[in-house]
């Protein structure tokens, strides 16, 4: 593939995408805002569970689904190329849990093998004839991002708390969830409790009240929660589209423009099926 790909954003769904357009032979430079995935993606909860998450038909679903059945390989090849493992089971046929920051630390260690070039860069325009392609994928930012005269789709952020435990690990067992609320345990036996949401912009409080009540609520689904005092708490921003059902994963029409945003509650459970079609379709392109 002849030329620079740049990629705006370094979270999960950007660096998945330039791991597979470098994996490609793809030049690819990512330019990340922050601490390369230090949003969403290291907040996130790591469930991996479309059937749970999706009751009716949808793009969403649809989505879901492909992406669960290529979780396995993806995560072999990154850990066969990095040696880290993502802390990736499945419990149930379609129902699985992966650890998002470890998932972001391969991801990261595999494009620098790669010799992805990570520029740390708070990107406010691009012009696209300057590159052979761009991929917009900076989460809840992303809309505010200026592509050339384009108007892209703009995004809210939706604020998320979750809360999290020091157990002894094999304590819980698969993931268990009711409604909004769920908890899931890590190999290590660090446990995670969420959530709730809020359209509030990006407000990075960490709200005490809120946490009371993720406590209250996750202690009704696993009792020794009850009693144990959280070691953390934090809070995330997911990307939601303003308009529209789905994430974007697509070129702009007669553009060298591509989007990738919009992910929302399952940006790391959609993160291998958007890596996928996007290196695809450059590659095609
Ligand atoms: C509380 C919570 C729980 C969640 N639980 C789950 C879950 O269990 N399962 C699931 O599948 N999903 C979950 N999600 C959703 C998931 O985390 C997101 O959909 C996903 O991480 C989005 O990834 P991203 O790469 O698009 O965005 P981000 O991870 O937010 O990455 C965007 C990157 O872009 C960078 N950036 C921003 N602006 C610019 C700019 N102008 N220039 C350059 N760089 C820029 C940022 O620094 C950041 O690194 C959860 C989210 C939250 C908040």
């Amino acid at each position: 593939m002849p030329g620079e790909i740049l990629v705006v954003g370094g979270g999960l769904i950007g660096s998945s995408i330039a791991w597979r357009l470098a994996r490609k032979g793809a030049q690819v430079t990512i330019a990340d805002a922050g601490n390369l995935g230090g949003e969403a993606s290291s907040a996130g909860a790591g469930m991996l569970s479309p059937g749970a998450e999706f009751d009716k038909p949808s793009v969403w679903r649809d989505l879901g689904f492909e992406s669960l059945l290529l979780y396995p390989s993806f995560v072999e090849e990154l850990q066969a190329e990095t040696g880290i493992d993502t802390d990736f089971r499945m419990f149930y046929p379609d129902d699985g849990i992966v650890d998002p920051a470890a998932l972001l630390r391969a991801l990261h260690c595999a494009c620098e093998s790669r010799k992805v070039r990570i520029m740390r860069e708070h990107v406010t325009s691009v012009e696209p004839r300057d590159y052979a392609g761009v991929v917009i994928a900076a989460g809840a930012w992303s809309g505010q991002v200026r592509v050339n005269s384009m108007t892209l789709p703009a995004v809210t952020p939706i604020k998320g708390h979750l809360i999290g435990f020091q157990m002894g690990p094999g304590a819980l067992g698969p993931v268990r969830r009711h409604g909004e609320t769920y908890v899931l345990q890590r190999s290590s036996g660090f446990l995670i409790a969420g959530s709730n949401e809020q359209d509030v912009g990006f407000d990075r409080t960490v709200d005490a009240a809120i946490c009371e009540d993720i406590h209250r609520r996750a202690s009704r689904l696993f009792a020794p929660l009850e009693h144990a005092t959280p070691v953390k708490r934090w809070i995330g921003f997911r990307p939601r589209l303003v308009e529209g059902d789905g994430p974007r994963i697509g070129r702009v029409e007669g553009t060298n423009v591509w989007l990738a945003y919009g992910h929302y509650r399952n940006g790391i459970l959609l993160t291998p099926v958007t890596a996928q079609r996007i290196a695809d379709e450059i590659e095609s392109s």
